[in-house]
Order: C-alpha cells, then structure tokens, then sequence
C-alpha cells in the first residue's frame, strides 16, 4: 500500500489550453494517506475519472506529478504502477469461468498455484461469488459480472492502491447496498488504500472515512461526511450534500443580525464579527435540518409563508418563502405540527454559517 500524492497536477485533453475552462482538472495538490478509504464526489463531468486515470497511469498529466511513497511514478504506464482498477462497467473474459477470471490478474503476476487458489477463494467468498466458480462468465447477468471485476480488483494483495470508477452503476439498488457494505468490510480487513469514484452522495458518506468533493475540475473540500455536512467550504458543497441541500440567504450584517431584506435574523459574536470583515457578496447558510419551524408564532420567530408540503414518512420537508422571493427548506420531525398557510421559522445561532463569494467564512 501506498501514499499517493499528487503534486500539482493539471490536465487539459486540448493540445493547446489557455483559459482555465480548457482544463478538465484545474490544479489538484494533494496526498492521500496509505490505507484510506477515501470517496471521490462530484456532479457529470467535474473530472473524477480523469483523476483516477491519472493515478493509475492511462492518462499522463499536462502539468505536475504523481507519487506513490514519495517516488515519482508521472512516467510508468499502468502495469508498473502496481494499481487496480475497477471500471465502471464489468471488463471481463466472457470464455473463462468465473474462476479463471478472478485468478488472471495473479496469473499474470506469476504467483504460485496455492497462492492463487488460496486467494481467489476468500475472495470469491467475501462476494459470494463461491458457487459460480466454475460457471463461463458470459452466463451471468450484469450484477454478477460486475462482482466478479470488483473481485479481479481485489484479489491482489500486493496492490499500491484500488481505484473504482462508479464501478456499482449496473448493479441493483438492494445489491448495492449490500456491496457497498462488503467493500467497507474489505478495508477493513486488508486496509488497503482505496479510491472510490461516485456521483451518489449516499454511496459516498456511507463508503469513506474522508470524503474529497469535486467541483469543475477542482477540489473544493476534504472531510469526515460530518465536516461536510457542519462546515461546508464551498455553497457547492452545501448544495450537493444533504437532501435537500443547504439554504442560502443573501444578506447584509448590520451589528449582531444579518439582514435579509429587511428581515433580521440574530447571529452570535463571533458570526457578526466574521461578516462585519468579510467583502464580497454576503449568504448566510443554514440546513434544513436545523432551521426550526412551527405553526405558531414564537419568541423571536421569523414569519414566512407555506409553499409546499412534502411527507417523506419520518419527516415533512416544507418549503417556505421568506420576505418576497427567498425560498427555503425545512425539515421537521414526525409528530410534530405542521404549519399550514403561515409558519414562523427560527435559526439556531449555532447552525447559522455565513459565505462570502461562495467560500465559508471561518476564523
Ligand atoms: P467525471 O468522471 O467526473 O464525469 P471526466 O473526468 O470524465 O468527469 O471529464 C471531465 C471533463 O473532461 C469533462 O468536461 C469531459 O467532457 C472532458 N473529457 C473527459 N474525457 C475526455 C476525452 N477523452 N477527450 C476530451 N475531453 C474529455
Ligand atoms: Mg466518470
């Protein structure tokens, strides 16, 4: 296993880029510690796979290296980068049986017979794949051959790293679930570093210890699913984590309020303090899990009125509007009333996060 840095990278498929638009990855400068789980999230196109390709040797960087232990590997192909990957759709031999096919990257590597089967066993057990051994991989529906590729990606023991590239796309949603598990259950097993590529929020926080968010080209944020969740560092981060995701206010901070329209909502000291500093277009941020609201007016309640009601069993997502057109979500708990036409909402001062330009002001 290996610690993978990536040193300034960038890389742009155009022969001749000058914007910063013409690079699939802006700049990228970081490392990734041996052992991790880490997931990598981020919409269609923001550069994921072209990001692993690069960790795995099919694409050379325009710009920076690659290090895996603190030696530059930028110029090895794949083959000797010692790396595994898994695609996202199956890659197999349809001829060989399901054994052969979990047995060929060992194979090749010259590993010994005992060794291989020894192996290609635990494997094949740890993705129920035992009783389909001896079956031609060709026979198997979708699901099951992908199992098999995510199983000729962890067979090898002696791997730098295993890269997935959205590899649960063709499985089915209960399947999923249940593989997701049993990659989790892998780690922790073999602790092997892993690299997981997906556009699933719920894929991602429930895979990874630490979660890299991506966003045009760029990393935007690395964290524990919490962090993310608490402390976005980006409004994109706020938006694509959390169903639904963060409100935004815009707003201006007059004294220990920020003011919305001319609605005041109270921020703490310290909060107040950071905004009165801060230039640039000003949003204060909250969750719709933490924005309170209740059918009756309430002590230092901020009106706002009804648009919709959305039941989703344990809870009801309300939208509400605000002032004249600000629109907000708030998730409130079963059992609890529900507001009808007008609703008074309350913004906990600890869950208030305050942007500017887009990035979170911190201290
Ligand atoms: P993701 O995996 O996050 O969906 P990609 O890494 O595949 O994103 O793509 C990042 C950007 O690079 C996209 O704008 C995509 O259109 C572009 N791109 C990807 N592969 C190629 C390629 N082979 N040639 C030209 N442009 C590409
Ligand atoms: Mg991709």
């Amino acid at each position: 296993m290996a610690e993978i840095t990536l040193d300034n990278i960038a890389h742009s498929y155009i022969s001749n880029p000058k914007k910063e638009t013409d690079y699939a990855l802006r700049l990228i400068d970081n490392s990734w510690k041996n052992g991790g789980a880490y997931a990598i999230l981020g919409p269609s196109g923001c550069g994921k796979t072209t990001l692993l390709n690069i960790i795995s040797g099919l694409l050379t960087p325009s710009k920076g290296r690659v290090l895996f232990d603190g030696k530059d590997v930028t110029d090895l192909p794949p083959e000797k980068r010692n790396i595994a990957q898994v695609f996202q759709f199956p890659v197999l031999y349809d001829t060989m049986s399901v054994y052969n096919n979990l047995a060929f990257p060992l194979k090749n590597r010259g590993f010994n017979k005992t060794d291989i089967e020894k192996r290609v066993l635990e494997v094949a057990k740890i993705l129920d794949l035992t009783d389909s051994l001896q079956k031609k991989a060709a026979r198997l529906t979708a699901d099951a051959k992908q199992k098999i590729s995510l199983g000729r990606g962890l067979v090898r023991s002696d791997v730098a790293a295993i890269l997935f590239d959205e590899p649960l796309t063709v499985i089915d949603p209960h399947l999923k679930w249940q593989l997701r598990c049993k990659l989790k259950q892998v780690h922790e097993q073999l602790k092997l570093t892993l690299l997981y590529v997906t556009h699933d929020q719920v894929e991602a926080l429930t895979f990874a210890e630490q979660v890299i968010v991506m966003y045009e080209g760029a990393i935007v944020q690395i964290g524990t699913p919490q962090e993310l969740f608490e402390n976005p560092s980006h409004k994109f981060v706020g938006y694509f984590i959390g169903s639904p995701g963060m409100n935004f206010l815009p707003c201006k901070i007059e004294g220990n309020r920020a003011m919305v329209d001319d609605v005041g909502i109270g921020i703490d000291d310290q909060t107040a303090a950071l905004g009165a500093k801060a230039k640039g277009k000003i949003e204060l941020g909250i969750r719709p899990l933490y924005l309170e609201i209740h059918p009756d007016q309430v002590k230092a309640g901020v009106p706002a009125m009804v648009k919709s009601v959305e039941d989703q069993g344990n809870y009801k997502i309300i939208t509400v509007i605000l002032g004249e057109k600000h629109i907000l979500r708030a998730r409130l708990p079963e059992g609890k009333p529900s507001p009808l036409k007008k609703a008074w909402l309350k913004f906990p001062e600890n869950w208030i996060r305050l942007f500017s330009d887009d990035i979170l002001l911190t201290n």
